[in-house]
């Protein structure tokens, strides 16, 4: 695999037939053309470097497009928010100036990533989509919406605030889609997700998009959906092998940081997340990086917006190249070249940490995952490695040739 390919060189058939475990009568469609997209979602999917779908598209675009209640579960990466961004395309009906399908994801950067993807993708099908997200300016969601728009991709609060201000009329939404579906059924977020849905007609088509779904998540689909078409990974086929899982041992906590600024040579290689469990962790541990000289750029949720913002255009465009973060990057967020995820905490439960090393190796491509692992902590790695049949080994010193 060449270091930095552009989308054309990407690996084909991302994703294998294997992996799947799917309802019956789902059978893979492996080309684009063979689904029967209008002309102009076509010219919009070519021009933004698609030419195959992934194994999870070839299975749950169709059911999606025949209106079925969809459940599709498949590795990170592999093109499931692309999918969404696809599908609303197609559905939508242009001549009408209603939104039609409601897309909420749990946080405002990916809300707003998924919003980009449709404007590319419906460009030529004149497709009009609009983030509703928190941070951003009232005024300014009430007026394009009241300008009419046919998709809106939002973060939940936000979402039913301008329900609420009958800026956001839910009369003609005929599809509604949770993207990180698990995170936005689980605790923090089930409530907000019902207010909404209460708004919403009543025979609405619900498509469920994760990487990862607990049983408990999946149990309670019964209450809102029907018929679903399933489309689930087995749990062992979740790392899968792009991916290369290390850890590096550390006595003590004061440890992390000497070992974190050894790796900065391998770090800016390419780009790099670093993932701390707290925010005053993230703040405390860039601004040392920073005073010992080491560039590195940070981002939590209690920033304002408009530095989140900043700070995650810079990373994109590649001016900053290690991010140091929370949780609130660990979910969705597609950015070109990350090969390198460092958990300097391990996370706080098992999903948690497919979604954090899937930051990198996107659609095919290659990533490893460095994990700083307290000598009482080396359990909750032999878990995560059990848990998903997989193998996490020491760090081996040629850690440069991996990436
Ligand atoms: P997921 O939601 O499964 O994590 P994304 O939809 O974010 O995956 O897609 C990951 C990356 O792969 C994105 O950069 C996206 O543009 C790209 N991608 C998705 N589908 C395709 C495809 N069929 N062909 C080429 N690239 C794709
Ligand atoms: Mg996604």
């Amino acid at each position: 695999m060449v270091a930095n390919p552009g989308r054309g060189d990407r690996r084909r058939g991302v994703g294998t037939m294997d992996d799947f475990e799917t309802t019956k009568g789902v059978d893979p469609i492996e080309s684009f053309e063979d689904m029967g997209l209008k002309e102009d979602v076509l010219r919009g999917l070519y021009e933004y470097g698609y030419e195959k779908p992934s194994a999870i598209q070839q299975r749950a675009i169709m059911p999606i497009l025949q209106g079925r209640d969809v459940i599709a579960q498949a590795q990170s990466g592999t093109g499931k928010t692309s999918m969404i961004a696809l599908s609303v395309c197609q559905v939508v009906d242009t001549s009408s100036r209603e939104v039609q399908a409601l897309i909420l994801s749990p946080t405002r950067e990916l809300a707003s990533q998924t919003d980009k993807t449709i404007q590319a993708i419906g460009s030529h099908a004149n497709v009009q989509a609009h983030a509703c997200i928190g941070g951003k300016s009232l005024g300014e969601d009430i007026r394009k919406l009241e300008h009419g728009v046919h998709v809106v991709s939002g973060t939940p609060g936000r979402v039913y605030d301008m329900i609420k201000r009958r800026s956001l009329g839910t009369r003609a939404i005929n599809l509604l889609i949770l993207d990180e579906s698990d995170e936005m059924l689980s605790r923090g977020f089930k409530e907000q997700i019902y207010d909404v849905y209460r708004y919403l007609p009543p025979d609405i088509q619900v498509c469920l998009v994760s990487a990862t779904l607990p049983h408990e998540i999946l149990e309670m689909t019964s209450k809102f959906m029907t018929d679903p078409v399933k489309i689930l990974v087995k749990r062992d086929e979740l790392t899968f092998e792009g991916i290369k899982n290390f850890f590096i041992s550390v006595e003590k906590e004061e440890w992390k940081f000497e070992t974190l600024c050894d790796l900065y040579d391998t770090l800016i290689i390419t780009k790099a997340v670093i993932f701390c469990n707290t925010k005053r962790k993230v703040d405390y541990i860039s601004e040392k990086m920073r005073s010992s000289n080491f560039t590195v750029s940070s981002m939590h949720g209690d920033m304002p917006q408009k530095e989140r913002d900043e700070i995650m255009n810079q990373f994109r465009t590649g001016e900053s190249r290690v991010l140091i973060t929370t949780d609130m990057f660990a979910r969705g967020i597609d950015v070109d070249q990350v090969s390198l995820v460092i958990n300097y905490d391990l996370p706080n439960n098992r999903e948690l940490y497919i979604h954090r090393i899937g930051r990198s190796g996107r659609f095919g491509r290659k990533g490893v995952a460095i994990n700083f692992v307290k000598n009482d902590e080396i359990k909750i790695l032999r878990d995560i490695e059990q848990y998903y049949s997989t193998q996490i080994d020491e760090l081996p010193k040629n850690i440069a040739d991996l990436i």
